[in-house]
């Protein structure tokens, strides 16, 4: 399946049915500079390439990788992106050092069979909130503790990258379900036009974004 367009100069590049089986949403931010939002499970990224370049990008020009959080899922690709473009790793502090030794449990890779090689972290992402080439980041632990959330205003509106809103949460991801709730009132708060989520697609609409954020505040009540 090819690469969607989400609105101009943001795509959806990965994922499940995109890309390979158990990746994750993966987001292309045209920039300049050139943004990749997560990396997908598999440590391939063959196909991941393909959908850039498709989109009317070169891979090779990445020159950030933000990483909402520190899952296999999301973090697979790193390594090999890093390899193919020479791109800086941002991640919240509070997930680097799982996402660095590729620690089985935290990352869940146990979970999926996969074996991480280790890999740098060279933007690791102090506090509640910053900015990284541009793109702001807020700090929304609950599904792990270094989850981040990382917005773009564009023309169209505000477009949230919240990746993995629903959950799911597990003593082996140290999840916090309290923390998670107040981090789903600051993406409330942030009043998104567009919301990319991890697995479940992308909402368009302020209504729509926030009825999703919603639904799952009430899933996990
Ligand atoms: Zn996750
Ligand atoms: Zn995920």
């Amino acid at each position: 399946m090819p690469c969607q367009r989400i609105v101009e100069g943001i795509y959806l590049v990965g994922g499940d049915t995109l890309t390979y089986a158990g990746d994750c949403l993966c987001y292309l931010v045209a920039g300049p500079p050139l943004v990749l939002v997560d990396a997908g499970a598999s440590l391939e990224i063959g196909r991941l390439s393909d959908n850039i370049l498709e989109a009317g990008f070169n891979p090779r020009d990445i020159a950030h990788l933000f990483l909402t959080h520190g899952h296999v899922d999301h973090i697979g690709g790193v390594a090999a992106l890093k390899e193919l473009s020479g791109c800086r790793v941002a991640a919240h502090t509070d997930d680097a050092a799982a996402i660095r030794t590729g620690d089985p449990g935290r990352t869940a890779a146990n979970w999926y069979g996969i074996e991480l090689p280790p890999v740098t972290v060279e933007d690791e992402l102090q506090g509640v909130s910053g900015d990284v080439a541009g793109i702001r980041w807020i700090h929304i632990p609950g599904h792990t503790p270094g989850s981040i959330a990382a917005y773009v205003d564009h023309p169209a509106g505000r477009v949230l990258f919240a990746q993995d809103v629903h959950g799911p949460f597990s003593q082996q991801f140290r999840s916090d379900k309290d923390q998670w709730r107040a981090s789903m009132g600051k993406l409330l708060a942030l009043e998104p036009e567009i919301l990319c989520e991890g697995h479940y697609g992308v909402f368009n609409g302020n209504a729509a974004a926030k009825q999703f954020i919603r639904a799952q505040l009430a899933a996990h009540a």
